[in-house]
């Protein structure tokens, strides 16, 4: 047996382990790694059994092409010249903007860090982008904007030195288990006070001190409230505001009008919660707000994000270990995607695409010329384009939009319009079926790299066993796209030389560099070699100078309940399964546990409806209807359905609304009007 020490693929807790290889080579088991400084010798259930999936036998092995309307197993060459003969021809006759790439916070950093530079140095467009922006792009631009930095301000084991900590919109035993246990450890063994603003009874909402359900979509109104309350009591930190902020005035002004019977009218709740919730998040010591995409995943979640920032500086609990506001990022490597300028707007590191001085350090780092200097499409806006016929071939690594995406109709409206589509992965995927090639991926066991979890630590990725099939690395791949599209400057021989380039580029990441996050990794900004890595951000002073209060008027959501589509509808995940279910559903412990797509729903709501638990029954939106499993519980508030979005068979996004936030083009994934009916 050989033991290999790697980074768990999951969620973005980021908890290092060993994967168990056998003689023969195979991979058997997963152990925990008891020196780890986040997992400590533990491991959650998807991570028990992160091993399952790889040998699974739907892996692709081999690269397709679609040859008269038919997938048939093609050469390395032959798949990718066309792919590059493809993209060089749809430019030419369309502009360099009517290609796009989807990059993946599933796969390392150097890896996405490739994927940008393919996009940007070797076909010129700006049109890259990675799922953050369905989960955190709120947070990026929210916290960027009154912080200076868009990253979880603090270290998952400030969780266990809070005296107070406010979870929000974040159901964080099930998504990030690790960080759940040590909210309760500091609950339970220190005391630590426990706020849980959440629609569902989630299981932190059960230990809870104050368990606020207030109406999904009403966050701002909320913390408004809380800022409300703060300021008319005097229980704001006034010399924290004096020194290290600066639009006060501002949000005075604004939060004046949200007087605690306003807000909790808004939220749904009474005036006294939001009193007991402002007076016990102030009298803390060391006060932390945790959240997750119940807070970002709205119409307005830069807004929501930005009124947590708000809250947290205007009761000066940034900059010191226990405090914070701190984003839970969803995916293995959402942070480091982000880290690595596979966004539309910004190089590695945030450096803005705007910014002459900023293109031509690329363009002499990269030997290359004329650098695209605008902004290019998201994610969203690339499926909006390509539906309007706008954007003509899409290259796909380790996404599946066709599962992720808000409102599912117009996204296969947008995969039948588009002339080309790459799709690279580990699996065949609903979005691989619109694939005119397929190039099969090694996966995270096959490999080295290194992925940024949520505490933005650089941890390795190794290598246990061989690819399978013919299978390549991704950044293989990718720099032999690079080569055949005429390109020199994407020759590595190795993960970490292009970690080194990184590094050369990335002033966060200016002295990362495989030695040195052996064990344990880095947490950034590491600014040189010898700087040790920076677990508290904006200790002293903010990364943008002074903290910028941004005060947010409540909007509502975009689609409401009405007497034709009466519930709420709100959409996340489970604990068993992983976002599009590609890799979870074919791990047989996990699906065994949650087989069957599901919606939550109150008892009170049942009753009236005479559906019992475990019947059949329809969901629909304005935008279609599927069949799934009632789970009856009190988890769920009245009027309030939830589903997670996992299952091919009950695609919760058929059904949600492609509405989007006006700066980050987050989608309403929380909030849309439906009904149900019993389908049996
Ligand atoms: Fe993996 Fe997250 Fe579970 Fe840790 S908590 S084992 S990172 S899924």
């Amino acid at each position: 047996m050989k033991k290999v020490l790697t980074t768990c693929p999951y969620c973005g807790t980021g908890c290092m382990f060993y994967l168990v290889v056998d003689d023969d080579g195979t991979l058997v088991g997963v152990e925990p790694s008891n020196e780890h400084v986040v997992a400590k010798g533990q491991l959650c259930v998807k991570g028990w059994n992160a091993y399952h999936f790889v040998n699974h036998p739907d892996r692709l092995t081999q690269p397709m092409i679609r040859r008269n309307g038919k997938m048939e197993p093609a050469s390395w060459d032959e798949a990718l010249n066309l792919v590059v003969s493809k993209f060089k021809e749809t430019q030419a006759k369309h502009g360099n903007d009517s290609v796009a790439f989807f990059s993946s916070a599933k796969t390392t950093n150097e890896e996405n860090y490739l994927m940008m530079k393919l996009a940007r140095a070797v076909f010129k467009t700006n049109n890259v982008d990675h799922c953050a922006r369905l989960c955190h792009s709120s947070t990026v631009l929210g916290l960027a904007a009154t912080f200076g930095s868009g990253a979880m301000t603090n270290s998952i084991s400030c969780m266990e030195q809070a005296d107070c900590i406010l979870v929000t919109g974040s159901n964080t035993t099930e998504q990030h288990p690790l960080i759940g246990s040590r909210i309760i450890e500091n609950v339970t063994n220190n005391g630590a006070k426990l706020i849980v603003a959440d629609n569902r009874k989630i299981r932190l909402a059960r230990l809870a001190d104050i368990h606020v359900r207030w109406k999904n979509g009403t966050d701002v109104a909320f913390l408004n409230g809380i800022m409300n309350v703060i300021i008319s009591e005097g229980l704001e930190d006034k010399e924290f505001i004096k020194t290290r902020t600066e639009n006060y005035e501002e949000l005075k002004k604004i939060i004046a009008d949200y007087p605690p019977e306003r807000a909790a009218e808004i939220c749904g709740i009474t005036p006294k919660e939001i009193v007991d919730v402002a007076r016990m998040f102030a009298a803390a010591d060391k006060a932390m707000i945790v959240y997750s995409m119940g807070i970002t995943q709205h119409t307005h979640g830069v807004d929501n994000v930005k009124s947590c920032a708000n809250l947290a500086m205007l009761t000066g609990n940034i900059g010191l270990p226990g405090t914070g506001v701190n984003p839970l990022r969803g995916q293995n490597n959402v942070q480091g995607a982000c880290d690595m300028g596979a966004l539309n707007g910004v190089f590695s590191g945030y450096q803005k695409v705007v910014d002459p001085t900023t293109r031509e350090k690329f363009e002499k780092a990269w030997s290359v010329e004329n650098l695209p200097a605008e902004p290019g499409l998201t994610i969203t806006t690339a499926i909006d384009a390509a539906a309007e016929g706008k954007l003509k071939a899409l290259y796909i690594m380790g996404e599946n939009p066709m599962m992720s995406d808000p409102d599912q109709n117009h996204v296969r409206e947008a995969m039948e319009k588009l002339e080309f589509i790459v799709v690279q992965d580990i699996f065949p995927t609903p979005t691989s079926e619109y694939a005119d090639v397929i190039l099969p991926a090694a996966s995270y066991a096959e490999k080295n790299g290194t992925f940024t979890s949520t505490e933005r630590r650089v941890q390795p990725v190794r290598k246990a066993i061989e690819p399978v099939g013919q299978s390549r690395t991704d950044w293989e791949i990718l720099c032999d796209v690079a080569q055949r599209a005429g390109y020199d400057g994407m020759k590595y021989n190795s993960a970490s030389e292009i970690m080194d380039e990184v590094a050369t580029v990335t002033p966060i990441y200016g002295g990362v560099s495989y030695e040195r996050i052996d064990q344990v990794g880095l947490q950034w900004p590491c600014l040189d070699k010898d700087h040790p890595g920076t677990p508290v951000l904006h200790s002293g002073k903010f990364a943008r100078g002074l903290g910028m209060f941004s005060p947010a008027a409540y909007l509502p959501s975009k689609e409401l309940p009405d007497e034709q589509y009466p519930f709420v509808l709100s959409t996340g995940r489970c604990y068993f399964h992983f976002h599009t279910g590609t890799m979870t559903r074919r791990s047989q412990m996990l699906d065994r546990e949650e087989r069957f797509p599901y919606v939550e729903i109150s008892i009170e709501d049942a009753k009236e409806l005479g559906i019992y638990d475990r019947a059949w029954i329809y969901v629909a939106t304005r935008r279609g209807e599927v069949k799934v499993m009632a789970h009856v519980t009190d988890v769920a508030k009245k009027g309030v359905l939830f589903m997670p979005f996992h299952f091919e068979e009950g695609p919760a996004n058929l059904l949600t609304i492609n509405a989007l936030d006006p700066i980050a083009k987050i989608p309403e994934y929380k909030v849309c009007a439906a009904k149900i009916r019993s389908a049996e």
